[in-house]
């Protein structure tokens, strides 16, 4: 694949925009990148670039190819302004395979995409190869092919936002990890969504392998098909907690590792099918399963207080992770949840509020309309900020009880993202002083 010579124009001076200007660089492109705020801190001077760009500066670059950043939206009318009739428009993933020659384990999903790439990654290293988890999660794949050596196996989270803009994208392997509404934000409708995760399928052959979660709403695919079900015992993993099962019979134990739950083992076993298309064995895929610790914010203890257990899920920034962390829960929650509105109805989680949860505490943007959808079901009540919060929990907890930090939306009306508004959790449940 040539670039020699096309003038491309990278939209978006983010990470993976950046990384995609270096590689369209290096292939003999001639690239300029557009972003619409008006200064980059740190950006390299060998790149050129143009701030504070509007469509009238679109309209004036005659971009021959037009490499969008995952965080633009591609209909905008800004991205849109670039692309004249016949200019092709794709994402930093889709120009970055083109020049990657190894083997592809995509991992896409409503929830479970990091752990899973996680996982999926310390499998393949284990198994001797090389292997980087990246995309989505962590590295921009132009970063990884602007290196000096690049790896035998990518392990690539995808989402629906870098499945937009794919055209040749082909995955050896596709995990469809789950499907539930999510970015209505920035979606028309949940159709739109499940549309554009599907391309990750599009340009897989016979000889490709897709890993799904059985009963799932899926079109005929020409992959080869394995499913992996905590429901249903006909799958081709069955976890029957704490074993996985295969036809009947044991192939793993999750029992003592931090995967024994519902959503986790979900994620395990479509990590193990994936990387038996690879010709890794169950064996090898046991010993990383064993010592795996999920990434943080993910249903994590924070501590144990006066006989409470304190678990921040901050990564929960859609109702369908919220669900999930309530359903592996075995004690009486006091559930923490709130954020920015992205357009979801949380009045679907009454029945499992009144079967999990004691109460309620809820903040943030969206804290009246949580109010609304959960108090018919548990006792809600408000609070100002993580902390008012974490105050207000501890005076409805007992001993025995988990308060479970949740949020089921975004961050954004109050923190820069999942992280911060953990790290708040978690600093305001460790600055809590023993009851005496
Ligand atoms: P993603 O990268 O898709 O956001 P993560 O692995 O970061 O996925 O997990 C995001 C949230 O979803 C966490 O709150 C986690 O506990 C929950 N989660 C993880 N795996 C699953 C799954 N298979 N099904 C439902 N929820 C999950």
């Amino acid at each position: 694949m040539q670039l020699n010579n096309l003038n491309i124009a990278v939209l978006g001076a983010g990470r993976s925009g950046r990384a995609a200007a270096r590689l369209a660089i290096k292939h003999g492109a001639r690239v300029c990148v557009f972003d619409a705020s008006s200064s980059i801190d740190g950006w390299p001077e060998d790149i050129p670039l143009h701030t504070a760009a509007t469509e009238e500066d679109g309209r004036a670059f005659h971009a021959d190819m037009v490499v969008i950043s995952p965080g633009i939206e591609t209909d905008s009318p800004f991205v849109k302004s670039f692309g004249r009739e016949g200019v092709e428009t794709i994402g930093e993933m889709e120009l970055a395979c083109r020049f990657y020659h190894g083997r592809i384990i995509a991992i896409t999903g409503t929830n479970g995409k990091t752990t899973t790439t996680s996982l999926v990654e310390k499998i393949l290293l284990r198994a001797g190869k090389t292997a980087v988890a990246c995309g989505n999660y962590g590295v921009p794949v132009a970063e990884i092919l602007l290196r000096d050596s690049v790896p035998d196996v990518l392990a690539l989270e995808v989402s629906s936002f870098q499945l937009e803009t794919i055209r040749d994208f082909h995955p050896d392997v596709a995990v469809w990890l789950n499907f539930a509404p999510d970015h209505m934000d920035r979606y028309k409708s949940v159709e739109d969504y499940h549309r554009a995760k599907l391309h990750i399928f599009d340009n897989q052959t016979e000889k490709d392998l897709a890993v799904v979660r059985s009963g799932e709403r899926l079109p005929h695919l020409k992959a080869s098909v394995l499913t992996f079900s905590p429901e249903d015992p006909a799958a081709d993993l069955y976890y029957r907690g704490p074993l996985i099962l295969e036809g009947g019979a044991p192939l793993l134990n999750l029992e003592g590792t931090t995967l024994n739950q519902r959503h986790n083992a979900e994620n395990a076993m479509a990590a193990v099918l994936a990387c038996r298309h690879l010709g890794i064995p169950a064996e090898t895929a046991a010993e990383v399963l064993k010592e795996f610790a999920p990434p943080g914010h993910r249903c994590e203890t924070v501590r144990t207080l006066d006989g409470v257990l304190w678990l921040n899920d901050s990564k929960a920034t859609n109702l369908h992770a919220l669900e999930a962390a309530l359903k592996s829960q075995h004690s009486p929650v006091i559930l923490i949840a709130g954020g920015k509105d992205k357009g979801l109805d949380y009045v679907p989680l009454r029945p499992m509020l009144k079967e999990k949860v004691r109460a309620c505490v809820v903040f943030g943007q969206i804290a009246d309309q949580l109010q609304h959808a959960f108090s018919p079901a548990v006792p809600t009540e408000k609070a100002a900020d993580v902390e008012a919060c974490v105050a207000k929990a501890r005076s409805l907890a007992r001993p025995g009880d988990t308060v479970l930090f949740s949020p089921g939306t975004s961050s954004f009306d109050m923190f820069t993202g999942y992280v911060q508004r953990g790290q708040a959790f978690r600093d305001a449940v460790n600055a809590l002083p023993p009851l005496s």
